[in-house]
């Protein structure tokens, strides 16, 4: 009996030892926002400790910063942002937080789309040019933010990732190069099948309109035209003008359906839905997951669910 205690003892004793040390190895990351935290995640695994500033269902273009998103800032190794002004609070919180991290604009590389002003390209300021200045700090920019609704630049989105957890920590760049390799060939198969499925929506259907302008790069990628009466921002708000431009498109165009966002309010596609007479197809994911019991709670789920919700709703 008396050699079996001092032997538990030091059992016990490497546990603790053991546990605060394989917590320090893991990469810090933080995701802007949750569909980068899915790629993160499916890339990184249990070697990153990762945190999603922007939640399921949150709109990340006016997200306003909580206080403890500072400090999880600060103690970071990396940050992986969108870009493009996708994230209006992130170069703030950067700043204002002295983070030290990496940061990785993951939609460099991808396939970019250049943006209408606000999504009709009208020229509000009534002298001929269009404008992306920055007059609140907020983006009304050129490019078009929203490319990881495209499978073919989510695939780029996951091998930047990738790259920089290598940059970060070679010991682990096995496991990411093995890992995006696993869920890039997931990717292939889901581009494949969302060309299947659009590919069977008869042409005369193939315009919907959504809130904002968020599907432009889906459109352009699968054969859709898209319309909304927002631009590639959720902060602008439509004008009278904007909704009976959009009213008018909707009847040239012959719009097959009209659709909801996770992130936006319902109300003004409520309003579009009663002067066209179109219905309302259900709910898209633009900008976020959902939750975890939701039908989107991943990117794969979350393009699977928008492509059979048009495809139910456009096809029929
Ligand atoms: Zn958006």
């Amino acid at each position: 009996m008396k050699t079996v205690r001092p032997l538990a003892l030091a059992l016990t004793s490497i546990s603790v030892i053991s546990l605060p040390a394989s917590a320090q190895e893991k990469l810090d990351v933080v995701a802007s926002f949750s569909i980068l935290g899915d790629f993160a995640s499916q890339v990184g695994g249990d070697r990153i400790a990762l945190t999603t500033l922007v939640g399921p269902d949150s709109d990340a273009h006016v997200y306003q910063p909580k206080p403890a998103d500072a400090a999880t800032m600060t103690k970071a190794d990396i940050v992986l942002t969108n870009g493009l002004g996708f994230e209006g609070f992130l170069e703030r919180l950067t700043r204002s937080s002295e983070a030290k991290a990496t940061v990785i604009e993951v939609s460099k590389g991808a396939a970019l789309i250049e943006a209408e002003e606000d999504g009709h390209g009208h020229d509000e300021h009534g002298d001929g040019e269009k404008h992306a200045e920055q007059d609140d700090g907020q983006y009304h920019g050129a490019t078009d933010p929203h490319a990881f609704q495209s499978v073919p630049n989510a695939r780029v989105y996951v091998k930047t990732i990738a790259e920089a957890f290598c940059t970060a920590d070679a010991a682990g760049c096995d496991t990411y190069k093995a890992n995006a390799a696993a869920y890039d060939a997931k990717l292939d198969q889901l581009d494949k099948d969302i060309r299947a499925a659009i590919a069977a929506i008869p042409q005369g259907r193939r315009t919907i309109i959504t809130s904002h302008d968020a599907f432009a790069y889906f459109g352009k990628e699968y054969g859709l035209t898209l319309l909304a009466p927002v631009g590639v921002s959720t902060e602008a708000e439509a004008s009278a003008a904007d909704i009976a431009a959009l009213v008018r498109q909707i009847r040239d165009k012959k719009a097959s359906a009209i659709f909801l966002e996770n992130v936006a309010n319902p109300k003004l596609m409520e309003q579009v839905a009663a002067e066209t007479g179109i219905g309302i197809g259900g709910a898209l994911y633009s900008d976020a997951l959902s939750g975890p019991d939701g039908p989107a709670s991943d990117y794969i789920s979350l393009m699977r669910y928008n492509t059979a919700t048009i495809a139910d709703k456009a096809g029929s």
